[in-house]
């Protein structure tokens, strides 16, 4: 894999927060794009093939990562945090993250727990909600805290402890969903033989897609595609419990054929399927209870064909998510076959086939 993949996972980036992830974006497009496009809230993606009287394909992960803002700065020196995307609070308790300050340095800090000790009597409860977490960065006082940087709105993140299996095949990290999209992106971007591209193409990542897939309303706006390829991580259930379209981590990647805001085009189904089976690139379906970019750039304009090209990975909306290499390469090179035949005719016959 690329650096490209442990780079991003490492940077901070809840939604609103991306400056640090785009910045990494622009750097790295910008050697292999004709152009850099930018949307006003902060969407980018590089494009290739601007020339050519084709299609427009575009491909896109997302830049925000799940974690938390501060809300308030308590009397104590303790941070109240307010939760940035889906977390459970049962995995909040005890966990290292840092606070990113203005200039972007860290200040560490642990979601306190409350001892055995403090609980034995019985009445006292564990602290389980978001509303009573705080994060603890060993400051006295409110004005210690305040001294030390700290202001209401800068983001929170897990701290990340970056881990490669015994085995060397799966990667542990916080931020995999969708650092891995990001990655994807200009991964793709550095690999694809423009010769061999029959479509204009643009790469990239959008921001706020935790918070209701905001960034990819206004980015698909501005680039107009034909077809959209989400590549972002999907929960696998594989741990907990057995089912067929639940996500294995390692079988594949995942041909989501439905979820509650898109329901795949049925000749975009076709397409994948065949282009994985012409390549021999393993995969499974894939039935998710959440949503994608895919779902709002669907309903832009007067409607787009797309689809999500789904990275399993297990434990993601958590402090660490694992995902495995051999998924990796099938995802990589599920969407550079796809890529090679996305002419006009193609499009034409995907829209037929649905
Ligand atoms: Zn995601």
């Amino acid at each position: 894999m690329k650096r490209y993949y442990e780079e991003l996972v490492n940077l901070p980036g809840v939604s609103s927060h991306e400056k640090y992830i785009r910045n990494y974006m622009r750097k790295h497009l910008e050697p292999n794009a004709e152009e850099i496009v930018q949307d006003n809230l902060g969407s980018i993606f590089g494009g290739i093939n601007l020339d050519l009287e084709g299609p427009t394909v575009m491909l896109a992960g997302h830049m925000d990562e799940v974690g938390a803002m501060v809300e308030e700065i308590t009397s104590k020196g303790t941070i109240k945090m307010l939760s940035i995307g889906g977390i459970s609070p049962t995995v909040m308790i005890s966990q290292h993250m840092d606070v990113i300050l203005d200039d972007g340095s860290k200040i560490p800090g642990v979601v306190g727990a409350k001892p055995p000790h403090l609980l034995r009597d019985n009445k006292t409860q564990q602290v389980s909600s978001f509303d009573d977490f705080f994060l603890d960065i060993g400051a006295d006082d409110y004005q210690h805290a305040v001294d030390l940087g700290v202001k209401i709105g800068q983001q929170i993140v897990f701290r990340n402890d970056y881990t490669v299996s015994a085995d060397g095949k799966k990667i542990f990290s916080k931020a995999w969903d969708d650092r891995f999209g990001c990655a994807m992106s200009l991964d793709i971007l550095e690999s694809v033989k423009k010769e061999e591209l029959p479509c204009r193409f643009y790469a990239g990542a959008n921001v706020q897609e935790e918070v209701g897939l905001r960034g990819a309303q206004t980015s698909s706006f501005k680039i107009k595609p034909d077809l959209f390829i989400a590549v972002d991580c999907s929960p696998c259930q594989d741990t907990f419990t057995e089912t067929k379209v639940g996500g294995t981590l390692g079988a594949g990647f995942l041909v989501r054929f439905y979820d509650p805001r898109a329901i795949l085009h049925q000749g975009m189904k076709q397409f994948i399927e065949e282009t994985a089976k012409a390549n021999n690139i393993p995969f499974q379906y894939y039935k998710s209870m959440g949503g994608t970019d895919a779902a709002a750039v669907q309903l832009s304009r007067e409607g787009v064909l797309v689809c999500t090209i789904g990275m399993p990975a297990r434990y993601i909306h958590s402090t660490t998510s694992i995902i495995h290499k051999d998924d990796y390469e099938a995802v990589r090179n599920v969407i550079l076959a796809m890529l090679k035949q996305l002419d006009y005719n193609k499009i034409n016959e995907i829209k037929n086939n649905g």
